[in-house]
């Protein structure tokens, strides 16, 4: 039995290996499938015949023939159209979504402005209005719903589709039951991918990003309402035990500050950069820096944090000031995570990727001097160059990941 097993796994890892190298590549034939994978030409015939028989590859014409004048090969992709996702992103002040094939590539993107801290019900109608039209979009004919992804702000409880709590919208309660009132209201055959935005967004870096080919590594994305993490390990997504896991906003890193943090905290690193902090900070100092840019032809209370990053970028002290703090607080923050983790990489998202190199660099400064010896050679802090649209596209990447990490599983389980 325990052979049968490992013959199966086998077979599931070899699948596994030609259909990674089909999604990875354009067209391809056997002979070099069987040479990139040293899976040998037979077996490799039979896994693709396999996926060919699910419309998951398809041939893609002949190649040339070998220098020998031997037969054109037959050439085979991956199938992109097999099936497709639906992916939306709720942040304080938009619904983000768009429909999207099998590669993640999208082929509609909308924004959807809404009221801030909107009423769940509305949010529920909105919800049923994307997903509908979207089904019923040319876009999707003949093809299959994989499932569906929903970005969330604040924590999830992924496994049962959970809005345990979100800072950003008061008027609902805690611990709400989405996915459940969702489905109330429209009937869905595909599986509902719900989590916290952050996570989806490690994947939107993995499969479109910067992060191709990392196992270890997380994203930190700091907005104007808040700063979160995805955090991947091995490959997979860290969760936690509670669903915590990544919620490194709420690392109190400068206690007893008087600073305090929308969860109630004090000095957590979300509120050590938040906008609201600056503000206040901008407000308090005015008449210390009447001269700085940051107030030219505007008053104290309607400085805005892109006047910061344009005073920035134009040499004045005080703004200058405002941004060597906030990479302060980044490089404590990020040093406690790196030995926690260890990642490859960390890219950083959101608002303070507009402070270019000056932010950048000084940060992985700071961060070899609070870090271990040597620790700033190893982890590449690098900005992501992914825009607004990263929360969809981290869901859609997730529920094309999911699939095909599910499919290799099932069928190794199946066969055995
Ligand atoms: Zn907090």
């Amino acid at each position: 039995m325990q052979l049968t097993n490992q013959i199966m796994s086998l077979k599931g890892n070899n699948r596994k290996q030609v259909l990674d190298l089909l999604r990875n590549s354009g067209t391809v034939s056997i002979a070099e499938i069987s040479m990139a994978t040293t899976i040998s030409k037979p077996t490799v015939k039979k896994i693709v015949d396999y996926y060919c028989d699910r419309s998951m590859v398809v041939c893609a014409g002949k190649g040339h023939s070998t220098d020998g004048g031997g037969k054109k090969p037959e050439l085979f992709k991956f199938n992109e159209n097999y099936g497709y996702t639906i992916s939306i992103h709720i942040t304080p002040d938009s619904i983000y979504s768009g429909i999207a094939d099998m590669k993640a590539d999208f082929h509609d993107l909308q924004r959807l402005p809404i009221k801030k801290n909107e009423k769940m019900d509305i949010i529920l109608d909105y919800f049923v209005e994307i997903i509908q039209n979207f089904q019923g979009s040319k876009f999707v004919k003949r093809k299959e719903l994989i499932g569906i992804a929903i970005a969330f702000p604040g924590m999830v409880d992924p496994f049962n589709g959970v809005s345990i709590y979100s800072p950003h919208y008061h008027s609902w309660e805690n611990n709400y039951p989405f996915k459940e009132e969702l489905l109330k209201r429209i009937d869905l055959d595909a599986e509902i991918f719900m989590d916290c935005t952050n996570r989806f967004q490690a994947f939107a870096e993995r499969e479109k990003g910067i992060a191709k080919g990392k196992d270890n590594f997380f994203i930190v994305d700091a907005i104007k309402e808040g700063l979160g993490a995805g955090i991947i390990v091995g490959g997979y997504l860290k969760r936690g035990a509670q669903n915590l896991s990544g919620e490194i906003g709420h690392m109190i890193i400068n206690p007893d500050s008087g600073i305090k943090c929308i969860c109630g905290a004090e000095g957590c690193f979300e509120a050590m950069v938040s906008t609201e902090r600056i503000s206040k900070w901008v407000r308090d100092e005015h008449k210390n820096h009447k001269n700085s840019l940051i107030f030219k032809n505007r008053k104290p209370e309607s400085v805005k944090i892109d006047h910061i990053f344009s005073a920035f970028k134009n040499g004045d002290d005080f703004a200058q000031k405002i941004i060597d703090d906030i990479i302060k607080w980044f490089a404590i923050g990020l040093s406690n995570i790196i030995v926690v983790y260890d990642p490859q990489m960390i890219i950083i998202q959101g608002i303070y990727v507009d402070t270019g190199d000056y932010f950048i660099n000084n940060l992985r400064d700071k961060i070899r001097q609070y870090s271990l010896p040597a620790v700033d050679k190893k982890v590449v802090i690098e900005y992501s160059n992914l825009g607004w649209e990263r929360g969809v596209l981290g869901g859609a990447a997730y529920v094309a990941w999911n699939f095909f990490e599910n499919e290799q599983i099932y069928r190794t389980v199946r066969t055995a």
